[in-house]
């Protein structure tokens, strides 16, 4: 799935936290450029990790408190998976997740049919607001570890 470039990214967190009257810490400010850049769903722990470098002082605590402010206000999404250990991803798109059980990698996809179809809601449900869905399988990486190469046939075989 394609990201938006980084600056338009950046450009839109400004934008929703000024409509939000969300004041634009250093912490968010940075938690919120690094994984708008990611290209992967990082946990709170690694997203410490990554930060001490330029912000040394920066405490794991913090860490949760602001991405729990970010997740409360629509601007961080946790992404939800199998594993204990909460994902996150930033929230300025919808899209669906492809989680693999050997490595735990997440990708993103986009289904543009399932988005559109209408979704068989029991009767006494209320409203939709969104709905996505996430697969479980193997990453090819990890299908090719686990399968054993098969040699060719010999007809194949280069003479
Ligand atoms: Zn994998
Ligand atoms: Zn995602």
């Amino acid at each position: 799935m394609e990201k938006l470039p980084l600056a338009e990214q950046m450009a839109q967190f400004e934008q929703r936290c000024r409509a939000l009257a969300l004041r634009m810490t250093p912490q968010r400010l940075e938690i919120f450029r690094l994984l708008a850049g990611e290209a992967g769903h990082p946990t709170a722990e690694q997203l410490h990790q990554r930060l001490l470098a330029q912000m040394p002082t920066l405490s794991l605590d913090t860490v949760y408190r602001t991405l729990a402010t970010l997740v409360t206000h629509g601007l961080v999404r946790r992404v939800v998976t199998a594993e204990s250990q909460a994902r996150f991803e930033v929230a300025l798109s919808e899209h669906h997740h492809l989680i693999c059980r050997r490595c735990h990698k997440i990708v993103d996809c986009c289904w543009p049919q399932l988005d559109s179809a209408a979704l068989p809601l029991p009767a006494d449900w209320g409203r939709l607001d969104c709905c996505t869905l996430t697969g479980y399988g193997l990453c090819r990486a990890c299908q090719q570890a686990e399968t054993p190469a098969v040699a060719p046939p010999e007809a194949l075989k280069p003479p």
